[in-house]
């Protein structure tokens, strides 16, 4: 049994928590809010990490509390029309769950902080703001505003400015993108009025959308459109009341329905830290890296590094250096160039290279085996079938 402080309880910082609780060490979970953040964030849930979540006994109320999406659809947005659609029923011998569930972060969130609410050997200590640490060769001393805390290992999963991170002097190599992306959230029925599924990647050269749907904490259901700022439009103009009807216009919404719920606009990232380990200390999730949200495989592949390492901690023996090893080229060949490819395909403008894109993607959706093959991608399933059974 090891005493281990996890520092962060977003998504990551609570299934690290939780998983290395299960296991039997001793875990202290320290947050720096009062109050967990329900603001509309990650929601989409590969396969793999739902295999995770249910050797974490969360699986069936993680469903309950989300819509499962069999599917995901590439869509022309200016010319309105479907381009591909994949079916994640295809991967049905290669996981018991073969499809996505779109469940909000902060679900999950909750329902992994009562599962360590009841357990002895975990404790969470909310308004616990981390602001160094210190290490010794055998053990990390975490300090925070109001107390000290000894931890055999220190896992940082206190997201993108993690305080972890910059305390260790690890550089977060990378990029901004100068766009920033701006969430809509609205009640209107996109499956009813365009006949799209709950996932749909919508192509434009001047301006794509991410239209997904989510349960909402009232469970009745409501959709996402993210979309891409120009790079000159400040924040007050696309937060403005024109400009977001305008932008549900674009997505064919009518304009007596162009009703916003929530706004979000923030600034886009791909960074990776330059080590993942130092020491006794790790980092999970935002903390070791940041990517366009197009795809879901952010806090997706967060979720596996927690898993990952939860293993690798409770292994009599293990290799503590392979958690750096495996999962830093992971991020950086896989997470952070599949995003960006992701992004690419949406933003085209080059007429003949959009065409080309679609074509491909209609002649991958039509073979069989390059179907399955880009799901096991998209889905994470590759990856994780490869290199995350520690
Ligand atoms: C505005 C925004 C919108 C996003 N939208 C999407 C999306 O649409 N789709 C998608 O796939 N991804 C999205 N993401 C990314 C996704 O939310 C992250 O990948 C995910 O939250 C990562 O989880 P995490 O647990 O690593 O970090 P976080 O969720 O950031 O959690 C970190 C936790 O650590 C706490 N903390 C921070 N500093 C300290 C400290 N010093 N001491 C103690 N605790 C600390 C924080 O309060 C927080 O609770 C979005 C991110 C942001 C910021």
């Amino acid at each position: 049994m090891r005493n281990i402080v996890v520092v962060g309880a977003g998504p990551v910082g609570t299934v690290a928590a939780l998983a290395c609780a299960r296991a039997g060490h001793r875990v202290t979970l320290l947050e720096a809010e009062q109050r967990i953040d329900d603001s509309p964030r990650a929601s989409t849930t590969q396969p793999p990490t739902l295999e995770i979540l249910a050797e974490l006994g969360l699986i069936d109320e993680y469903i309950a509390q989300g819509l499962v999406a069999r599917t995901f659809q590439f869509w022309d947005r200016p010319a309105r029309a479907l381009v591909a659609e994949f079916d994640f029923a295809r991967l049905r011998r290669r996981t018991a769950y073969p499809f996505v569930v779109q469940t909000e972060q902060h679900k999950l969130v909750r329902m992994g902080l009562e599962r360590l609410g009841a357990m002895d050997n975990a404790t969470l200590v909310m308004g616990a703001r981390v602001t160094g640490l210190s290490q010794r060769s055998s053990s990390v001393e975490v300090s925070t505003e109001q107390a000290r805390y000894e931890a055999d290992y220190v896992l940082g999963c206190d997201g993108g400015r993690s305080t972890v991170r910059k305390s260790l002097g690890i550089e977060f190599e990378g990029f901004t993108w100068p766009e920033r992306f701006l969430v809509i959230t609205t009640p209107y029925d996109f499956a009813a009025a365009l006949g799209c599924c709950y996932r749909n990647y919508m192509a434009g050269p001047e301006e794509w959308t991410n239209l997904f749907k989510v349960a909402g904490d009232d469970l009745k259901g409501r959709w996402r459109a993210v979309f891409n700022t120009r790079e000159d439009e400040s924040d007050a103009e696309a937060l403005g009341e024109d400009s977001v009807r305008a932008r549900l216009g674009r997505i064919y919404v009518p304009e007596a329905e162009r009703r916003a719920l929530h706004l979000n606009l923030y600034s886009v990232h791909q960074r990776v830290a330059q080590r993942f380990r130092a020491g006794r200390v790790f980092l999970c999730g935002d903390a070791a890296h940041v990517n366009n949200p197009i795809g879901g495989l952010g806090l997706n592949s967060g979720i596996h590094e927690a898993w990952h390492l939860a293993r690798l901690l409770s292994r009599e023996g293990a290799d503590l250096d392979e958690y750096e090893r495996v999962r830093r080229p992971l991020n950086i060949e896989y997470v952070q160039q599949q995003t960006i490819a992701n992004k690419r395909r949406l933003e085209e403008r080059d007429p003949a290279k959009r065409a080309e894109r679609f074509a491909e993607l209609r002649a991958t959706a039509d073979d069989p085996k390059r179907h399955e093959a880009f799901l096991m991608r998209a889905s994470l399933l590759e990856t994780w079938k490869g290199a995350s059974r520690a």
